[in-house]
């Protein structure tokens, strides 16, 4: 798979959400630091249901697994 550079999406320091760019404030943790360049994420439609979610603790949403 290419490495491909989004540049319409940022993803907060502090709780890893994927945010839309316009953003101005994490909607998950509150955090307004964010980086715009990631590694991998995961998508969670239902946290009860998918393993995980559970095993990592996240909520529903888009969470980068590493950021740079
Ligand atoms: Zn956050």
């Amino acid at each position: 798979m290419p490495k491909k550079r989004t540049i319409n999406r940022k993803v907060c320091r502090n709780c890893k959400a994927i945010l839309p760019y316009n953003v101005v404030k994490c909607p998950y943790c509150g955090s307004s630091d964010f980086v715009e360049e990631y590694a991998g994420f995961v998508i969670i439609i239902n946290s009860e249901r998918s393993q995980i979610a559970r095993e990592k603790n996240l909520k529903e949403g888009i969470w980068a697994i590493k950021l740079f």
